[in-house]
């Protein structure tokens, strides 16, 4: 009897612990969408002056108010854009951590997408003598269903720091197909760099929040150190993958696969369309 009392006591035990845990975790579920919705209401009053700052600053720098006042105006400009973007990164970041981004579903070009992420990276790359091209292979569809905002968002966080961390050489962009069936496609991309590379033991932790190379690489390139964490969000919530293999002096590859729903003209043009 002793022994069934002790059972009996644990399962209730047990059952306790289970409800803790519910109420816990939608404890946690509520703190993380207030958090998300107090960074959204900072976001937009903070933006507002950042947007007077970066207009006036546009405005001073066109007029030729000598070349010392002119570098000054250059460098607020600069920091306001960084302010801008570590908010934006913050935001979307906030949104991910507490599943609350909206993932839109578009008809998505693979190849015009990479052309449109080259075509505004060139003028940096070119002027530090970097090669930056793409290749879609073959047997990618021309079009997919996906969200066009979020996948350049991934692919030009990568690139970005592709081009940033390589002094010289050449960023290279791939897109393949991996696998797809009657509904849907997995395509794999590929940006490898002929950059500085990230030590082994670096390479494990660029993924996280807020990880940077080192002190001496925030003040050499910049950066917000969320860029790549944001990307492996979205990569995993739209169930794909994302890896990273490196070697000092020599390059990174970053890879990263994403489920894209087939595109049917037929379907989309008996969609009845919304008013
Ligand atoms: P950041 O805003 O600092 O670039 P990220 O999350 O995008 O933040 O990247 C994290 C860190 O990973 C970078 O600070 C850098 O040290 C390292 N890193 C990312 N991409 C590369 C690359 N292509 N080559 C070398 N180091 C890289």
């Amino acid at each position: 009897l002793e022994y069934a009392i002790s059972v009996f006591d644990d399962i209730s035990n047990i059952k306790q612990f289970e409800n803790e845990l519910i109420e816990a975790k939608k404890l946690v579920e509520e703190s993380l969408k207030l958090k998300e919705s107090f960074l959204s209401n900072m976001s937009h009053e903070i933006r507002t002056p950042i947007n007077a700052i970066l207009g006036f600053a546009e405005l001073l720098g066109k007029r030729d108010i000598g070349t010392e006042e002119n570098e000054y105006v250059r460098i607020i400009r600069s920091a306001g854009e960084n302010l801008l973007r570590l908010l934006n990164d913050i935001l979307d970041f906030s949104k991910l951590e507490s599943n609350m981004m909206v993932f839109e579903e578009h008809p998505v070009s693979i190849d015009g997408i990479l052309n449109s992420i080259c075509v505004l990276y060139l003028p940096k790359a070119k002027s530090k003598g970097i090669t930056l091209s793409y290749e879609c292979d073959n047997n990618v569809p021309e079009v997919v269903i996906g969200d066009p905002v979020r996948l350049t968002q991934v692919i030009t966080n990568i690139v970005g720091n592709a081009i940033k961390f390589t002094p010289k050489g050449s960023v290279l962009i791939f897109a393949k197909m991996i696998s797809s069936n009657e509904k849907t496609s997995i395509i794999e991309f590929r940006i490898k760099d002929s950059g500085i590379g990230i030590s082994k033991d670096k390479l494990s932790r660029v993924f996280k929040r807020f990880e940077q190379a080192g002190v001496e690489t925030t003040r050499l390139y910049g950066g917000t150190g969320l860029g790549l964490s944001i990307a492996k969000h979205i990569v995993q919530s739209q169930g794909g993958e994302i890896t990273v293999t490196s070697e000092l002096g020599v390059g990174s590859i970053f890879s990263f696969t994403m489920e894209f729903a087939n595109f049917n003209e037929a379907e989309l043009s008996n969609a009845t369309p919304i008013e």
